[in-house]
This record gives structure tokens, C-alpha cells and sequence, in this order.
């Protein structure tokens, strides 16, 4: 079992319970009990059973991509022209009074 420890240096590093390697990605458990996968950047010290590593920074997720815009849209008002609407306008091509580019 792997889990957090903090450094000399006051980061928080892995103490693995097998030898690793840098490079090598390990699962480390929390106290809480959930799991993450991290990175060996150096081994700091191991007494050939054990080591003591510091990770490289854990990445930050991918933002997931961005929602299509609701088609209801703040601020959005017809352009005047019959059925306009934000899907589709024959006149604004549906960006309403605020989107008109001419005048
Ligand atoms: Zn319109």
C-alpha cells in the first residue's frame, strides 16, 4: 500500500511499500480512503522495500468541453420580423434586435 507523506521539504511526496522507480506510476491511497495515481518523480530515499518519493504535480483535468449555448438567451429580443425566434429568423438569422449587424 502506497500513501501520501510529507517531505523535508514540506511538499507532499509517496511512501511506497515496493521499490519504484522515477517514472513509474503508482496508486496512492488518502486516509479518506480514495485512490489516486501518481507520478514518481525521484526516489528520495528506500532501504530496498520501501521508498520514499517525490511526484511530479499532478496534472489538472481536461475542463470538460464548453455546453452548447442554450438556445434561450439572456438579453435576447425579437428583431421585429413575424416568427422571429432564436433558432431561426429569416431577418437577423435568429440573433435577435441586440445581434443585428446593419441598420
Ligand atoms: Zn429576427
Amino acid at each position: 500500500m502506497n500513501t501520501f507523506s510529507k517531505l523535508q521539504d514540506g511538499t507532499w511526496g509517496i511512501r511506497t511499500s515496493s521499490v519504484v522507480a522515477p517514472g513509474a506510476v503508482v496508486i496512492v491511497s488518502r486516509k479518506d480512503g480514495t485512490q489516486s495515481n501518481q507520478t514518481v518523480r525521484a526516489v528520495i530515499w528506500t532501504d530496498g522495500t520501501a521508498c520514499l518519493c517525490s511526484v511530479e504535480p499532478t496534472a489538472k483535468p481536461v475542463p470538460a468541453a464548453p455546453k452548447a449555448a442554450p438556445a434561450r438567451r439572456s438579453n435576447w429580443r425579437p428583431c421585429g420580423y413575424p416568427g422571429c425566434n432564436p433558432q431561426h429568423c429569416d431577418d437577423c438569422e435568429g440573433q435577435g434586435a441586440r445581434g443585428r449587424s446593419y441598420y
